[in-house]
This record gives structure tokens, sequence and C-alpha cells, in this order.
């Protein structure tokens, strides 16, 4: 099991999950964040963390979801985070606006 940033995170990237992780396992991209399925200890203190709604379980996605998928290989290529940064001046506007799946830089 693991946890997973989903589409709500994009262009949003508040980044207040970081701040909690006990691992360190959040990965920071030009639009977007993930969670690192091999590091993530399934805690969920960075779910309730995110004002977006943006961090989900695994078990809460089908097999095959795309964001299970991103998590695992943006991972590699993001860079760690552990403190957080400032948000986009815009992110309040995208705030679950559907469909940004198709914005997501992966740098
Ligand atoms: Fe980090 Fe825990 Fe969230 Fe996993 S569930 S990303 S270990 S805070």
């Amino acid at each position: 099991m693991t946890y997973v940033v989903t589409e709500n995170c994009i262009k949003c990237l508040h980044q207040d999950c970081v701040t909690v992780c006990p691992v360190d396992c959040f990965y920071i991209g030009p639009n977007f964040m993930v969670i690192d399925p091999d590091e993530c200890i399934d805690c969920a203190v960075c779910v309730p963390e995110c004002p977006v709604d943006a961090i989900v379980p695994d078990t809460d996605l089908e097999p095959g979801d795309p964001w299970l998928h991103l998590n695992a290989e943006l991972a590699k290529t993001f860079t760690n985070i552990v403190e957080a940064g400032d948000p986009p001046a815009d992110a309040a506007e995208w705030k679950d606006v559907p469909n940004k799946i198709d914005l997501l830089d992966k740098g």
C-alpha cells in the first residue's frame, strides 16, 4: 500500500503535505507533486494537510489508475522536497478544476 497524489494537486501545489511527512518522500515538479511509493510508510498524516484533498490511499483507486503509475514514474525524476515553498499565485483558481491531467508538466 502507498498514498498517492492525484489530479487536484496540479497547478495548486500548496505543499503543506511535505512538512509532516516523517520519511520525506514527496517529490516536486513544475506544477505537480508526487509520493514515492517505495518510500511511503502509509502513515496517512499528509492526507488532512492537503487543502485540495489531492492525496488518497491507493486502495481508493482502481488497478491501472493513471495516478498510481505517474507517482511511481515521476518520483524518479522530480526533486525531493522537505520544506514547503510558496504555492503558485493563482493556486486558488485551480482548485477542483476538472481534467487537469492534460496540464501536467512532467519537466
Ligand atoms: Fe509521507 Fe505518510 Fe503521506 Fe506516505 S502517508 S507520503 S509516509 S506523510
